[in-house]
């Protein structure tokens, strides 16, 4: 090797697009009459292509499921929730149909299926969404309405939603316009909302003037790599007409608005009202109309946007019990393999798994507390078992969970010690 440099930049292969040396690029690739190409314009060029076919075609599902197929598919993952689910399963299947289906040449024009999911935290809503998504094998994208804000204020801009989609898409816009956007807490941006903030529009109500935009249809432009929009970034141009829009939240006090109107109703035809006053929160939230939601605090202009109402009902014991064994990733099974990794059988009894559920509707965070209650229980065999390579069996028991007792380890592999 000379160390003259001259020499050395002889055997430096130059990038014909970019100029870039093949001690900058990890190929490069050459061509006729010397031309070369390294792998940073390989992939520009690619970014290219796509983005060009995807403004001039909409990427189709190749196919999609029936209602009564992605009710099915969704019961893996989902416990209980019935009545969300059938009304999920139509309107997901609608809004996938009129995506499909866009270049028919008629002038009847069929409305987006977005959807709103009310009912108390942890029982499922974000897990349907996000359950959709995979199953139709589309990006999928959350964000929390509270971080939102209007343009110009502290916070994250709405379309950042859409940056986020995009990333998921892994930069295909194509992939990105029919994806799923999750939008959590929509109930804080009512304008009756206590959650205010000097840093944001007060009444939330231009950041639902700004999600109605996206709801209903629009071409956004947004920095691919998020922020704010920058002078000299670059933007993409993102149609929302067919991304499907699923809205949840809490809507605490939102039975009681609806509760007021079917009471007034019951009264003026003189029905049984004590029948009335028995029925549970959930039951309230199923009759939901539009009207409620707007005296609830959301514009009337979003409310007519998001025309699927579904209502989520409070998880009962038996629910819970059924969420820790039985969907397919249950948190029970998904233990259950990770000892089995260890080559250890793990076994809960009843008792335990009640004790759990006890603990987890003390909590009142849904299920979602299941999980953190089961990593606690889990902790001493997780620690003691890699340890441990005679142990072949492990029972957790109800006092394993209140923290009154040691698992029980049952040592009948010899083979493993020595192993
Ligand atoms: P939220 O209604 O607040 O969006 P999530 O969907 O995020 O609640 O639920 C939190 C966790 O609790 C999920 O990841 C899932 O493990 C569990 N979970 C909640 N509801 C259900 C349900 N109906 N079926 C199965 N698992 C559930």
């Amino acid at each position: 090797m000379s160390d003259n440099p001259r020499e050395m930049n002889r055997s430096v292969q130059r990038c014909s697009f970019c100029g870039r040396g093949s001690d900058q690029t990890q190929v490069m690739i050459s061509g006729p009459k010397g031309v070369m190409i390294c792998d940073h314009c390989i992939r520009a060029s690619n970014q290219i292509i796509r983005q060009n076919q995807s403004a001039k075609q909409v990427k189709p599902l190749d196919s999609f499921p029936v209602p009564q197929e992605i009710k099915r598919r969704l019961d893996e993952y989902v416990i209980g929730q019935e009545e969300a689910k059938r009304k999920i399963a139509v309107a997901v299947y609608n809004h996938y149909k009129r995506v499909n289906n866009r270049t028919l040449e008629d002038d009847i024009e069929l409305d987006k299926s977005n959807i709103v999911l009310l009912g108390p935290t942890g029982t499922g809503k974000t897990l349907i969404a996000q359950t959709l998504a995979r199953m139709l094998q589309v990006p999928f994208a959350i964000a929390d309405a509270t971080t939102l804000t209007e343009a110009g204020y502290v916070g994250e801009d709405v379309e950042n939603v859409l940056v986020r989609l995009l990333q998921a898409a892994e930069y295909d816009v194509a992939s990105a316009e029919i994806g799923i956007v999750y939008i959590d807490e929509i109930d804080k941006i009512s304008r009756k909302s206590q959650n205010t903030s000097i840093t944001r529009d007060v009444s939330g109500e231009g950041v639902q003037q700004a999600l109605l935009k996206m709801l209903e249809g629009t071409v956004a432009s947004v920095p691919p790599e998020g922020g704010r929009k920058h002078p000299e970034q670059k933007l993409v141009s993102i149609d929302t007409k067919n991304i499907l829009f699923i809205c949840g939240g809490a809507f605490e006090g939102l039975d009681d608005i609806v509760k007021r109107r079917v009471n007034e109703r019951a009264m003026g035809f003189g029905a049984d009202v004590s029948r009335v006053q028995r029925t549970s929160t959930f039951d309230f939230l199923r009759q939901t109309q539009p009207k409620d939601m707007i005296q609830f605090g959301l514009i009337p202009e979003l409310v007519g946007r998001i025309p699927v109402i579904a209502a989520m009902d409070e998880l009962s014991e038996d629910a819970m019990l059924r969420i820790l064994t039985e969907p397919r990733n249950a948190v029970t099974k998904q233990f259950k393999r990770l000892f089995q990794m260890e080559g250890v059988e793990l076994e809960f009894d009843p008792e335990a798994l009640m004790e759990i559920v006890r603990q987890a509707q003390e909590r009142k965070i849904g299920a979602r507390a299941l999980r953190a209650i089961m990593e606690q229980a889990m902790l001493d065999p997780m620690f003691t078992i890699p340890s441990h390579k005679e142990i072949n069996r492990v029972r957790i028991t109800k006092e394993v969970v209140t923290g009154d007792a040691e698992p029980i380890f049952e040592e009948i592999n010899e083979n493993r010690k020595s192993a």
